[in-house]
């Protein structure tokens, strides 16, 4: 296991089968081993910062399907809400005197949401915040519209593969959906010039080391600028309610790998691990993420974008959010930092063509 550790370091990656064997073989040395590592590849790249990302979860109408996700278009229990431009753009202003610098806009395939209107937010939206980024989150979308959403001024697109497995992929989603579309859009995102993030759920029904090697491997292919990672969490109205969640362990394990293949990768520790644990976040930190998300959508509508059960910081105010979050990333010794965040290959482009 050591010799893997140290190869992956060195060379960035490893063989599907050198995947399999550290993922399958896994034991609490190799895990404390990887941890000391990721800490110290993310420490010497980025410090003690942390970056948030104020995630503002605009519409819960979704034309999609998905088996994991408790706002699938199937599921009759889910009360529908959408923002206003409004409302999104209001809550930009208290994200901003709170210091973000970066509005996350995720949402479900609402057609309602036209790409006009999508368009419409993000000019607004960098007109009134110039030194701030918009990521955009909506899915898979043509070519044109990603394209006509980054001329008007988005900077990143977070869209998980969710499984690099096109037979794991048949299993979480419908017919209609394919893994061959999710990732010709990744492609296209990068293309195009999108700080682009994938990633996948740890312990989504189906998946093995075998599925979880095929990740690796696609996440050292496309070279993303962010990876999203997050334990599976059943959400009890959808197919896979009955099944069980992801564990922190396995999710920690995986966030250092993803540390030491992709050293200055943007890595949140995820809203979902500090659903499993009350302190998923600040050992995701440690672990070698250097992202939190926290929520910046209205008090009203944060029960209703429930993607899984149980999910926590969907009672108070943003205000009460970032200071909760701010004690926690503190903690655990880092601090967040005052800026944008960009991924270090897009940062020398700040204040030219992608402000
Ligand atoms: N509609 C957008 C945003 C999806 S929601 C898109 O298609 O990209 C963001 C992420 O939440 C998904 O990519 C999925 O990986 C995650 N998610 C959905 N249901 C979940 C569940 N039950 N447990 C954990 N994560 C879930």
């Amino acid at each position: 296991m050591n010799e893997l550790i140290d190869r992956l370091e060195r060379q960035g990656g490893l063989s599907e089968q050198e995947y399999v064997a550290l993922i399958h073989g896994r034991n609490e040395e190799s895990a404390r081993i990887l941890r000391q590592r990721a800490a110290a590849v993310r420490q010497m790249h980025y410090g003690n910062d942390v970056y948030l990302r104020g995630l503002i979860e605009f519409t819960n109408y979704c034309k999609n399907d998905c088996y994991y996700c408790g706002i699938r278009c199937s599921n009759r229990k889910v009360e529908r809400y959408r923002l206003t431009e409004e409302q999104i753009l209001d809550c930009c202003q208290v994200g901003y005197g709170l210091g973000y610098r970066t509005f996350v806009l995720q949402g479900g395939e609402d057609s309602q949401y036209t790409p006009e209107r999508i368009e419409n937010l993000v000019r607004q939206i960098k007109t009134r915040w110039s030194d701030c980024a918009v990521t955009l989150s909506v899915g898979e979308q043509p070519e044109e519209v990603y394209r006509c959403w980054f001329e008007a001024g988005a900077n990143r697109y977070l869209l998980r593969h969710e499984t690099a497995d096109s037979e794991h992929y048949r299993q979480l989603h419908p017919e209609r959906q394919s893994l061959e579309n999710r990732m010709e859009c990744l492609r296209n995102l990068k293309k195009i010039g999108y700080q682009t993030g994938c990633g996948f759920m740890v312990g989504a029904p189906g998946q093995g080391a075998a599925q979880l090697a095929k990740d690796l491997m696609l996440i050292h292919e496309l070279q993303p600028e962010m990876v999203g990672i997050g334990p599976f969490i059943p959400q009890k109205d959808t197919p896979l309610g009955q099944e069980p969640a992801g564990t922190l362990e396995l999710t920690l394990y995986l966030l250092s790998i993803i540390r030491l293949m992709l050293p200055q990768v943007l890595l949140p520790a995820t809203t979902a691990l500090g659903t499993i644990h009350p302190q998923g976040r600040e050992l995701g930190l440690l672990a070698g993420a250097n992202v939190c998300m926290p929520n910046l959508s209205p008090v009203e509508v944060r029960q209703k974008y429930a993607l899984y059960d149980n999910k926590i910081c969907t009672g108070e105010e943003a205000a009460e959010c970032v200071q909760c979050l701010r004690r926690r990333i503190e903690s655990v010794g880092f601090q967040v930092a005052a800026t944008r965040g960009d991924h270090v290959n897009k940062r020398k482009e700040e204040g030219k063509l992608y402000v």
